[in-house]
């Protein structure tokens, strides 16, 4: 830490400050300028109590962490890019390029299983759909429930593609992981720290969107939660954020994905679908994710977006999905990797 003194104070105001400074275990350097002194505090601030009440001093202007408040997911405490295997063999976070795709939510057999077959056909590598949603309004589709997730289980198994499904509340957290190979920590519920504890203990890999109104230290350390509770397995999924822009249902902040990667050694994941609410906006950011580095995507698609019950407006047709698929090749080798 960092404390930078007012200027022309006592020296027994001084003293005060050195005096609390190591009572708080800290080891204090005393840098005396021209106009003020500063003093570095030398010690762990992870493990010892924070300084930052030393503002409370009339005679203390400033104090500054050095430290970062996240160690896990830091890329300081893990160099190399992590990855994420699953069952159908694909890894997260590699040379390959990943592409999670479906519909917003779980409707109907028939409607999964169509969308699962072309996605995957196309060259999908992941299965989305939510079981559980998170509505705005409790008049709205809530999901199909478990009743979603037996239906994705038997997508998995048709297709062989894994499934990436919401987790919305605690008291799911077995029931979703029997069925999930990724849990999904939605928007609304990405400070949820009880929920994220209990997501982490399923064992199950973890996406962990970013919150509406999340800034990027919060969103590494609500991360830092999946990684303290004994998961390795964290991605960070931008969705877009709130901003005064209206033209877009979110503001997409492609700027996370260099952010992430030198913040963090987790894999960043794009979900331009939620990110615009568009579809006719879906294919150009997500060309640009990719072509600045991303992990991997996150794209809702359904066999008739005019039809379907949540998120019309944003699902790509499954031929605009099967289109955007073949234009992504030249991006993707662009950043260095293959789809
Ligand atoms: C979704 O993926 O359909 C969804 C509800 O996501 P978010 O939590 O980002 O709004
Ligand atoms: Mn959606």
């Amino acid at each position: 830490m960092i404390i930078v003194l007012k200027p022309n104070i006592t020296k027994k105001a001084e003293k005060e400050v050195l005096s609390e400074i190591r009572k708080l275990g800290y080891q204090p350097h005393v840098m005396r300028g021209v106009a003020r002194t500063v003093i570095g505090a030398i010690g762990d601030e992870l493990t010892h109590h924070t300084l930052e009440t030393l503002t409370t001093f009339e005679q203390v202007e400033s104090v500054t962490p050095i430290q970062k408040r996240h160690k896990l997911v830091n890329r300081e405490a893990h160099p190399q890019n992590s990855t994420i295997t699953l069952d159908n063999g694909t890894v997260i976070g590699g040379a390959e390029l990943v592409v999670m795709a479906g519909p917003c939510s779980v409707e109907s057999e028939k409607q999964l299983m169509t969308c699962a077959e072309s996605v995957a056909k196309s060259g999908a590598k992941v299965l989305r759909g939510g079981a559980f949603k998170p509505r705005t309004s409790p008049y709205e589709f809530q999901g199909l429930g478990e009743k979603g997730l037996k239906l994705l289980a038997k997508a998995r198994k048709a297709t062989g593609l894994p499934v990436i499904t919401e987790l919305l509340s605690e008291n799911h957290a077995t029931l979703v992981a029997d069925y999930a190979d990724i849990l999904q920590i939605g928007a609304r519920n990405a400070q949820n720290f009880q929920l994220l504890i209990a997501a982490a203990r399923t064992g199950r890999p973890v996406l962990l969107k970013r919150g509406l109104a999340m800034r990027v230290n919060e969103w590494l350390l609500a991360g830092e939660y999946v990684l303290s509770n004994d998961n390795p397995n964290l991605l960070f999924c931008e969705r877009g954020i709130r901003t005064f822009e209206d033209y877009t249902r979110n503001t997409l902040d492609l700027s996370t994905i260099p952010i992430i990667k030198s913040e963090s050694h987790c894999p960043i994941v794009i979900d331009p679908s939620q990110g615009c609410g568009r579809s006719g906006l879906v294919v150009s950011l997500c060309k640009g994710a990719v072509a600045m580095g991303a992990d991997a995507l996150l794209v809702e698609v359904h066999p008739n977006p005019a039809e379907a019950w949540s998120d019309g407006a944003q699902q790509l047709t499954l031929e605009g999905f099967d289109q955007m698929m073949r234009e992504l090749p030249p991006f993707a080798e662009a950043a260095g990797r293959r789809l």
